[in-house]
């Protein structure tokens, strides 16, 4: 599956023009949760580095793990937040609109996690498929009605679904497809399956936003990509495709939405395109003396980290965390906080409940342990719901309760 490792290749242009820029050491993979007798057996750990191409600036993970190591079974259920939850309902809406998709048209999501991202374009009246390789997650979205293939998405796959589906108008990935080693057979798959009027539409963690975030918590091994929109203009080309419009989203992470046609097809391009490929450049987006400044800062906050958690445990206060996001894990594996700091992780997907997490080994628990608890810090690691989450916990911050913010500096609030 994975087309090139070699630690020189760039995934994207090919070329042997990557520079690592940021080395988070070896970690744990950051969904693999791992229950009580697991603890006992060895787990494997794997080098997070990070490379920037400077033939194609695309950003990606030095060395990708099997996908097989990670997507088999999968903890992260979209519709447990409820911020989430209703954004993709919100990007269906957006997407129906905006290619006019009628009755008969094929909505094909990848990655499509427990179907809630089909669930709002069903409620349109279009076909929908999704393509999920996490048997636990076909199961919850096939109960929820959401016809889906289970397996990983390749041209193999591509070409067996078109015959028996027919061509999709529109095909959708969120944040999996930063998930993708293998791009060159995933995009000829897309070519495979796309009707000459369809479009691609895609939604990640735009890498702007990330590094104004300071997000180092974002690098993790299922993150093989961290995309700007430059890569990906390099990328579709190669396959006969171009970027139509692109949509800046102050949700989740930050998100960027790309849309994407054949070449051929008739869909104007917008000029929010060129727009952002200029405001990228200015960001020093395509210079690796950008990325070594980012590096730099994220090492600075690491110690911070470390420094605020040790500094409260020793004056004698209870730390517990909330959220068991895989990024989470990146943030405990690199800063080294384990079950002697952290009490407890609260999380309400009951999938992590009961569980311990990868590398630190903290236990996972209810969230209403954390009035019981009532520890005197919350470290939140889901911090992009942030907002969500303090709406939630009204009653512990009444009870005295904080909040340490991780990222991008750490603060108590
Ligand atoms: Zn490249």
């Amino acid at each position: 599956m994975i087309q090139s490792n070699r630690l020189d290749e760039c995934r994207v242009c090919h070329r042997k023009r990557v520079r690592k820029f940021l080395s988070l050491g070896k970690t744990a993979l950051a969904n693999n949760f791992l229950t009580r007798e697991q603890l006992k057996r060895h787990e494997p750990v794997y080098p997070l580095e990070v490379g920037y191409c400077r033939g194609c600036r695309y950003v990606q993970l030095w060395k990708p793990v099997p996908p097989k190591a990670m997507f088999d079974r999968y903890l992260y259920v979209s519709s447990t937040s409820s911020t989430l939850s209703r954004h993709l309902t919100s990007v269906a809406d957006a997407v129906v609109q905006k290619l006019g998709l009628t009755d008969g048209d094929l909505v094909v999501d990848i990655g499509s996690n427990d179907g809630c991202l089909l669930r709002g374009f069903k409620a349109h009246g279009v076909h929908v498929l999704g393509v999920e390789p996490a048997r636990n997650l076909v199961g919850l979205a096939r109960r929820a009605g959401v016809a889906t293939y289970n397996g990983y998405f390749s041209l193999a796959t591509a070409k067996r679904l078109r015959r028996r589906y027919g061509p999709a108008m529109a095909v959708t990935a969120t944040n999996s497809f930063l998930h993708i080693p293998d791009l060159d057979d995933y995009l000829a798959g897309l070519d495979a399956w796309m009707a000459p009027e369809g479009v691609f539409v895609i939604e990640f963690h735009y890498l702007a936003d990330l590094m104004k975030q300071g997000a180092f918590d974002t690098v993790y091994h299922e993150h093989v990509s961290y995309y700007s929109l430059h890569p990906l203009i390099f990328l579709f080309d190669r396959f006969g495709m171009e970027v139509m419009d692109v949509k800046r989203l102050p949700v989740h992470h930050g998100q960027l939405r790309v849309y994407v046609k054949r070449k051929t097809g008739s869909r104007p391009v917008a000029d929010s395109v060129a727009q952002l490929l200029d405001a990228e450049t200015r960001l020093g987006l395509g210079r690796y003396a950008t990325y070594a400044v980012f590096a730099r800062n994220v090492f600075h906050n690491i110690r911070k980290i470390q420094r605020t958690l040790l500094g409260l445990k020793r004056s004698g206060a209870s730390i517990a965390g909330y959220g068991a996001p895989a990024k989470g894990n990146t943030l405990l594996n690199v800063c080294r906080i384990g079950p002697d700091v952290l009490d407890f992780i609260a999380d309400k997907s009951r999938l992590k409940q009961g569980l311990f997490t990868p590398g630190q080994h903290i236990p996972v628990v209810p969230a209403e342990k954390i009035l019981q608890a009532q520890p005197d810090y919350l470290l939140l690691l889901a911090w992009n719901f942030a907002e969500e989450i303090m709406q939630e916990q009204g009653e512990y911050i009444r009870r005295g309760g904080k909040f340490i913010v991780p990222v991008p500096r750490v603060r108590i609030i």
